[in-house]
């Protein structure tokens, strides 16, 4: 396919939800015209990939914020964009086994009220009334946040899709982002497989391999692709509303409306993209064994089908929004770990503003890339890095 024009206002490399909802921003504020080009398919990425959970529960002020926002804007999105994202407000319950890990929820359930949004800390009887039919003894209480919920991911990826498109997007799957072109210290263009554009301004939301292209681009960053895997169960009878994480070893899941069990559980792998996203007979066993030590009752449930995505992740577990000083017009959105679904609306909607030229945000500078080309300019790190 090759592109409709030869010049653009920006251009955007990844179709995912931070690519699209970007996308969306600049074109509902009537920026030039815009081009996102991505090399796979629609939700080859991780936004096809994910668990569909949306949660607020943050130990950093700064990613409260950007999550917040974001459950306004998924409150929205079957209403503004014609799509039914099935976005389910029935909780988050973290599970502390230990009071180590008790004490760690409580603190982040503090900043968490303190940004105005009503967490509780619960007792180990409380999470028995959420997560019916758990272990004896298997944790000692947890925090639980009503607002936070689960999407379908795809439908709100095709929203977007057409959301962009008809406001004159020009989405060109199937197109490799090769290279920029630099004149004069900025970005003057890009290469792509389907041939050469001017544009003053490229944004990186290229999810896990947005390191990938960052380095063609001349320019190291911190950013590391892991690789993640998750399953879907056979349907049972509905038990389960919130979203369940446990706060120890990350283990997540939920349960979706048709009654499967949607979760995972990290196992190491080699980080990088250069073996693919095969699934491993190791995380089915662990998942498996994690899944039910803790819900006894879902021994013998089939797994229907695995499969694996990569989280893109930063040293401080913070993702990197924002225009690189090194190179004027290159602007990241990606950094996200494996929370980029549930932050992508508010923070595409801050990376559109930094390309529209809008005062910087106090939320954009925190997020800057500045923070890893000056390490003494770290300042917080996110360490719910959870599920
Ligand atoms: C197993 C798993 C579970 C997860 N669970 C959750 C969850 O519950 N909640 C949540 O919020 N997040 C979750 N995530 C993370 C979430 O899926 C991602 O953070 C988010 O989807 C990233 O969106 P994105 O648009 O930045 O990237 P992607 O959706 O990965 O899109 C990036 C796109 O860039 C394209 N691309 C890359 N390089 C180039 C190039 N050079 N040229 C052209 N195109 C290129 C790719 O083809 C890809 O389509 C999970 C991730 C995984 C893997």
């Amino acid at each position: 396919m090759t592109l409709a024009r030869s010049d653009y206002g920006a251009v955007i490399v990844g179709a995912g939800i931070v690519g699209l909802f970007t996308a969306y921003h600049l074109a509902r504020a009537g920026a030039g015209p815009i081009l996102v080009v991505d090399r796979g398919f629609l939700s080859s990425g991780g936004s096809g990939r994910n668990g569909g959970g949306v949660r607020q529960q943050w130990a950093t002020r700064s990613t409260i914020r950007l999550a917040r926002e974001s459950v306004s804007a998924f409150r929205r999105f079957s209403s503004e964009f014609g799509y039914n994202i099935w976005f389910r407000q029935g909780g988050y319950v973290f599970l502390a086994e230990g009071p180590g890990e008790l004490e760690r929820l409580r603190s982040i359930h503090d900043v968490v009220r303190s940004e105005g949004l009503p967490s509780r800390m619960l007792s180990a009887e409380e999470v028995g009334r959420y997560v019916d039919g758990i272990a004896p003894g298997a944790v000692v209480g947890g925090s639980y946040l009503a607002s936070d919920g689960t999407v379908y991911p795809f439908p709100a990826v095709w929203g977007l899709f057409e959301a962009a498109r008809a406001l004159g997007v020009e989405v060109a799957l199937g197109t490799e982002a090769l290279g920029l072109i630099v004149r004069d210290a900025r970005v003057a263009g890009i290469a792509t497989s389907e041939g050469n554009a001017a544009t003053p301004v490229v944004v990186n939301a290229a999810g896990g391999w947005s390191a990938e292209f960052s380095q063609r681009a001349g320019l190291a960053v911190p950013n590391v692709p892991s690789r993640h895997e998750i399953l879907a169960t056979e349907p049972t009878k509905p038990f389960l509303d919130p979203m369940v994480v446990r706060a120890s070893d990350g283990l997540y899941f939920s349960q979706t409306m048709r009654g499967e069990l949607v979760g995972g559980l990290s196992v190491p792998h080699v980080p990088g993209t250069a073996r693919g996203v095969p699934s491993s007979p190791r995380f089915l066993t662990a998942m498996a064994r994690a899944l039910v030590d803790l819900l006894p009752r879902l021994a013998g449930l089939g797994v229907l089908r695995a499969w694996t995505g990569y989280y893109d992740d930063t040293p401080d577990g913070l993702p990197v929004l924002g225009e690189d000083p090194r190179l004027p017009g290159f602007v990241h959105a990606n950094g996200f770990g494996g929370h980029g679904f549930m932050l992508a609306p508010a923070s595409s909607r801050r990376v559109a503003a930094v390309v529209l030229g809008e005062p910087i945000e106090p939320a954009v500078r925190e997020f800057s890339i500045d923070r890893f080309l000056s390490p003494a300019r770290t300042a917080h790190t996110e360490t719910l890095q959870l599920g």
